[in-house]
């Protein structure tokens, strides 16, 4: 977001969703006042991030290995300047997070923990609260927030329409709770609205993840980019919640795999095994569920016992359907989970309306190419905010 704070006048930027995308957004433009607009915590995909945050800055690890995940991942269709650039970034990013008092996991001798996932080709995933860590991190920014002078909040408002005028965002039109409408000018508009998951049947994202930043953009007259990229998470939790709660793939990464009923295991064949790509093991779900097999998520004797230490998250969305899941395999299917596609944006978060900036799931940005590399997401969103 650098772009605008470059700009000559000294007016209001409207930042529309409060997730952490937005968050951090609205942090890193002061002293520019900024309006933050919609609901916060509980309505956002941030706080659902199980996982962590990819990060090349432990010992042996380089930003170009991360890079090189991320291309392989992205099925040669990133873009390698931006993965450079969001790669490189991490450290400083975390460095920032930390500053802010995030309290990522850290291990007996106080380094900071770092979990494997799928397609990464070493531990680097930053966590906090075990599987909590976008609740935590989020709950810190928002508190940062909550005190910063530049930002005013408005969670009940929900930007319906943006104003354009002779080919600039001037504003937008946004409802109150009550249905009111409302007019908000402003000298730029980030859009920070989250995914498309709430439109699919099968979704792990909040039923608020729908689209409505592509719909503001797209009506304004802004280029989209790649639509069709949706995300299928391999392990949803498959016991009739909606939205399915997540078994984050720092299980696997832990060693947990996934079998059939008779116990075989699905992912044997594949060179990469339970640890392939999310799409390669979506795909192999998908297969034999549509072949009438039930397929599992096996953590008891990778993980059994510690279960409830190492992942309080899915610990208690597994009690919640009456699973012990130190004891009982879990029965998992894929369901859309992230959106690769969004609004086209350059590398300083620019779309291709003057005035108009988009950060987040929403963006495309160029680093995630057709199938994003696990827990890049909110690397991004970090990445692009500033
Ligand atoms: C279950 C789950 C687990 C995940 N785990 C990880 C992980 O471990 N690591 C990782 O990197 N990524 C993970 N992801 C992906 C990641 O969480 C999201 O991609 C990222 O948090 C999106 O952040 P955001 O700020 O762009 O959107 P969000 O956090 O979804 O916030 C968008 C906000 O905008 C609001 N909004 C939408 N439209 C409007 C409007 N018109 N007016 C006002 N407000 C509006 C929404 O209500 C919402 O509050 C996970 C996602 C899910 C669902």
């Amino acid at each position: 977001m650098a772009a605008l704070r470059t700009e000559s006048a000294a007016d209001r930027v409207i930042v529309v969703g409060a997730g952490l995308a937005g968050v951090a957004t609205a942090l890193h433009l002061a002293p520019l006042p900024v309006l933050l607009l919609g609901p916060g915590l509980g309505a956002t995909a941030s706080a659902m991030a199980q996982g962590g945050i990819a990060v090349a800055m432990g010992p042996g690890d380089d930003p170009a290995c991360h890079a090189a995940d991320t291309l392989a991942a992205g099925a040669g269709l990133c873009d390698p300047d931006i993965v450079a650039v969001v790669t490189g970034a991490g450290s400083a990013l975390v460095e920032d997070l930390l500053r802010r008092g995030v309290p990522f996991d850290r291990d007996a001798d106080g380094t900071l923990e770092r979990g494997l996932e799928a397609a990464h080709d070493r531990p680097r995933i930053l966590h906090a609260g075990g599987d909590a860590t976008g609740h935590t991190v989020l709950r810190t920014l928002t508190d940062h927030v909550a005190t910063a002078h530049h930002v005013t909040r408005q969670a009940d408002l929900i930007a319906r329409r943006l104003a354009v005028t002779d080919g600039r965002v001037t504003g937008l039109w946004a409802v109150r709770a009550d249905g009111a409408p409302v007019f908000l000018a402003a000298r730029a508009v980030v859009l920070a609205t989250g995914g498309v998951g709430g439109l699919y049947a099968a979704t792990t994202n909040p039923r608020g993840a729908c689209g409505s930043g592509l719909a503001l953009a797209a009506r304004a007259g802004a280029v989209l980019r790649d639509l069709e990229f949706v995300q299928f998470h391999p392990t949803a939790i498959a016991t009739g919640a909606d939205p399915m709660p997540l078994a984050t793939e720092a299980l696997r990464g832990a060693g947990a795999v996934l079998v059939e009923e008779t116990g075989a295991r699905l992912m044997a064949g594949s060179p990469q095994g339970d640890l392939a790509p999310r799409d390669v093991v979506a795909r192999a779900i998908h297969a034999a569920r549509a072949e009438g097999r039930s397929i599992f998520l096996d953590a008891r004797a990778a993980v059994g016992a510690d279960f409830a230490r190492r992942f309080p998250t899915v610990h208690r969305l597994c009690r919640a359907a009456g699973l012990d899941p130190a004891r009982e395999a879990i029965p998992v299917r894929p369901a859309a989970h992230y959106h690769m596609g969004g609004v086209a944006v350059d590398a300083q978060g620019r779309t291709s309306l003057p005035g108009l900036h988009a950060c987040g799931e929403v963006a495309s940005t160029g680093l995630h190419g057709a199938n994003r590399l696990a827990s890049n997401s909110l690397l991004e969103a970090l990445a692009f905010a500033r």
